[in-house]
């Protein structure tokens, strides 16, 4: 069915972006905004405006009730969450389909089952994706702990079943550490969570963080659209991006890339998805799927030359996927930097009013940001106001215009990381692409001591 206009239930640089992808499609557009978010950028682009309650998240992008009578007032047939608020939300996703919309988004039991760690790892191991050696459910007893860490050895690394946001997770490294450990992270799913369900898995030492980029139409066909190596995070925050991986060849691409499409045919899965694994001595092992496009799917463009909002809308009106595995190319490089309004070397968030804004241009540089000199920084939401993405024949190249478009970068007013970004770039470690998921946070408190 084809979809004439769709309401975009999130804010920010997010919303700007699918606002795009629906008005090159002839799509229009609702956004929705707290009362906090009244002068900004989606809502000043968008077709339509509806306020759907006060500056907290939990009354406004996470109000369920005002979202749908926010569609149904402006004549919206679908919603597309974006990432984060209520993008991986089953419930969410059922309620709207309930009302006769369409949802820009994967099945609701695909949501369900993967927002489940412990599901999603036993559907991961029947969908042929290798996995991290751990409990093959959740742990139902000290014994039973001891016992699977003697098996796969320490360390190892007790995770909640509802976790995310890479909290609820303590690693033990030796057998008298585990009762204290297992109970603490069992207490702290229970309050952050509400679920002291825990699992556990090997602990690897010094992995990097490589995800595939999927997608379904639903109907048994699915295609993978290469990987991205998010590995530089500071508190298991991805920080900065880039595809295709500097550590993988093409033949990895294919074989993985083959699983992973292989994987989401055999589930009927619909729609855009990605699928995290660790990577450490040559082998893949996964960690987690999110349902839902994600903050750096940029760099996965900027490499194919594939719209990836539009293929999600596409698949939501029932067309069959725009490109074929064979037909898909991936050329030269690609990297995201988030900027955030923080200090970069203390990460004290910075909201404020910008006062001056220019945004780099040129050659294969793309700013997405709702900012604008005059634009008040709400302290309410996430702290990352722009994302740089630029691409490059080949990754020398990649960095040489990325550190070009940082140099002409300027936000005034408000504390950013551009500067961690240019010095990042200088790294010898980063131009080589010698780094894991630990390189950053050592870096990073290298350069707090030179402060
Ligand atoms: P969340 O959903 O909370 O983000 P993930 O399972 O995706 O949790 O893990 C987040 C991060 O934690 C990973 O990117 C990695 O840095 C680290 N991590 C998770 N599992 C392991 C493991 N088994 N060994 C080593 N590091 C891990």
């Amino acid at each position: 069915m084809a979809i004439s206009k769709v309401l975009i239930a999130n804010r920010g640089e997010i919303a700007l972006r699918i606002h795009r992808a629906c008005h090159e499609m002839g799509i229009q557009t609702v956004a929705v905004h707290s009362t906090a978010d009244a002068d900004a950028m989606h809502v000043r682009l968008a077709d339509q405006s509806v306020c759907i309650g006060p500056a907290p998240a939990s009354e406004s992008y996470l109000n369920i009730p005002s979202i749908i009578a926010a569609a149904e007032i402006s004549g919206a047939d679908a919603i597309h969450p974006g990432y984060g608020f209520l993008s991986e939300n089953a419930r969410f996703a059922e309620i709207v389909e309930s009302h006769n919309l369409i949802w820009i988004g994967p099945k609701p039991e695909h949501i369900r089952t993967m927002g489940d760690k412990i599901e999603a790892k036993l559907s991961a191991a029947k969908l042929g994706l290798p996995l991290v050696p751990g409990s093959p459910g959740p742990l139902s007893s000290l014994e039973e702990a001891r016992e699977i860490a003697a098996k796969i050895g320490y360390p190892v690394i007790i995770k909640a079943a509802s976790g995310g946001g890479g909290r609820g997770m303590k690693v033990v490294t030796e057998e008298s550490q585990l009762e204290t450990l297992m109970a603490q992270a069992g207490s702290e799913a229970k309050s952050a969570f509400g679920d002291a369900t825990v699992y556990m898995e090997k602990y690897l030492g010094d992995p990097r963080h490589i995800e595939f980029q999927v997608f379904g139409d639903g109907n048994g066909n699915a295609i993978h659209v290469g990987e991205r190596d998010c590995s530089l995070q500071r508190r298991h925050q991805k920080v900065l991006e880039e595809a295709p991986s500097p550590v993988i060849t093409h033949a990895q691409r294919n074989e993985m890339g083959a699983i992973c499409a292989r994987a989401m045919a055999d589930m009927g899965y619909r729609g855009a998805g990605t699928i995290e694994f660790l990577y450490e001595n040559g082998e893949f092992y996964f960690i987690e799927m999110n349902t839902r496009l994600q903050v750096e799917h940029p760099v996965t463009e900027a490499i194919t030359g594939l719209d990836l909002v539009r293929e999600q809308i596409r698949i939501a009106e029932g067309k069959p996927l725009s490109v074929a595995q064979e037909d898909l190319e991936f050329r030269g490089h690609a990297i995201e930097c988030r900027i955030n309004a923080e200090d970069w070397k203390t990460f004290a968030p910075s909201p404020g009013t910008v006062k001056a804004f220019h945004a780099p241009g040129g050659m294969h540089v793309r700013v997405d940001s709702g900012i604008y000199a005059g634009y008040r920084i709400p302290p309410y939401y996430d702290s990352m106001i722009a994302k740089l993405i630029v691409y490059g024949r080949d990754r020398e190249g990649c960095i040489r215009r990325l550190r070009r478009a940082l140099e002409e970068f300027v936000v005034d007013g408000v504390k950013t990381t551009i500067p961690m970004h240019r010095a990042l770039l200088d790294d010898p470690d980063f131009q080589t692409g010698n780094y894991t998921i630990k390189w950053l946070e050592e870096w990073l408190a290298k350069q707090q001591g030179d402060a």
